[in-house]
């Protein structure tokens, strides 16, 4: 049986900078680096508000240099996924992988969230060439142009208002009536309030059009079936995020499926941590999941010396 001090699950940027810290505190540390080591960033283009990159840096490249980082102080990285995880006292964990176990006395979990996509070919096909999930990683590029942003939560309202900043023109599309918007009454009004934004409701996406570079998008509206075409230069996703917590059912507290935390990266388990996308819808950026993954290691630190 391989015994950790800390087994970090998730290979984003709150999972790989925990590893620093607890592997730099000499803890002996195990990175389950998951299916898709890197996380999300690796799914992304350029990355210009990660600070130390003046000129910006590619996702991949940001996330192959943090993974090198990660190992360099004795953190151990395996490229497979956590199962579950079973408690067997508050410093002694179990953490299954296929038919591996791996044995530890913490846990810092940092396995994300994925992005929710509208799963059409031409919307997968354009990611990164005018398609995102992310205002705030890519509404930069956008700058007086026009853009569209799918969805009616908070998070398409937040998105939507956030773009006007560049955009010369943001449109919602929504799949439902005017009157069953989903998002709260405050964001909707912020949104309907702002000169940039306009709705477009009972319409979903049936297209993203372009070759290299998004250049419109045709949509169809649900009542009459009709279907048209908007010129428009990017296309935001913001129907959610699904945090990735499947396998830490009874484990830990979720709420709403993300894990529910208290002074900051604290589970309901002791011993266990959280940091990341992970156990924050809010702010979802690479840096604070970075400084959350920094503060789980710490706070793990303390928790075995205590
Ligand atoms: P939500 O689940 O709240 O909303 C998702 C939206 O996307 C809904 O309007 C839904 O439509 C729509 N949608 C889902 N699937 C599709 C599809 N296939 N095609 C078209 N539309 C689709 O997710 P959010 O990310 O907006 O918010 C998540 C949580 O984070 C919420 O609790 C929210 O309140 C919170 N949040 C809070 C913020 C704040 O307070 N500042 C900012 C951002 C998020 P339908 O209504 O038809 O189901």
């Amino acid at each position: 049986m391989n015994k950790y001090d800390v087994i970090v699950l998730g290979s984003g940027p709150a999972g790989l900078t925990a590893a620093i810290y607890t592997s730099r505190a000499e803890l002996k540390t195990l990175i389950l680096a998951g299916n898709e080591p890197g996380g999300q960033l690796t799914t992304t283009t350029d990355v210009e508000n990660f600070p130390g990159f003046p000129e910006g840096i590619m996702g991949p490249e940001l996330m192959t240099k943090m993974i090198e980082q990660g190992k360099r102080f004795g953190g151990e990285l395996k490229n497979q996924s956590a199962d579950s995880i079973e408690v067997i006292n508050d410093k002694e964990f179990k953490v299954k992988s296929g038919d591996e176990v791996f044995e530890a006395k913490s846990i810092i979990i940092a396995t994300g969230a994925t992005a929710q996509w509208l799963g059409l070919d031409s919307e997968q096909k354009m990611r990164g060439k005018g398609v995102s999930a992310c205002a705030t990683c890519d509404g930069a590029f956008f700058k007086d142009k026009k853009v569209i942003v799918v969805g009616g939560g908070d998070a398409a309202m937040e998105e939507a208002n956030y773009l006007t900043k560049f955009a010369s023109e943001v449109i919602v599309l929504v799949r439902k009536k005017k009157e069953d918007l989903k998002a709260s009454k405050i964001m909707q009004e912020r949104a309907m309030n702002n000169p940039k934004v306009t709705f477009v409701f009972s319409s979903e996406l049936g297209a993203v059009l372009g070759e290299n570079v998004v250049n419109g998008v045709k949509i169809i509206n649900n009542e009459t079936k009709e279907e048209s075409e908007i010129e428009v230069h990017g296309v935001f996703v913001a129907i959610g995020h699904k945090p990735n917590t499947e396998f830490l059912q009874g484990v830990v507290v979720l709420e709403k499926e993300y894990i529910a935390v208290t002074d900051n990266t604290k589970t309901s388990q002791a011993g266990i941590f959280a940091a990341g996308d992970v156990a924050d819808y809010r702010y979802r950026q690479a840096v604070t999941a970075a400084g959350l993954g920094c503060m789980a290691a710490l706070d793990v630190e303390k928790y075995l010396a205590e």
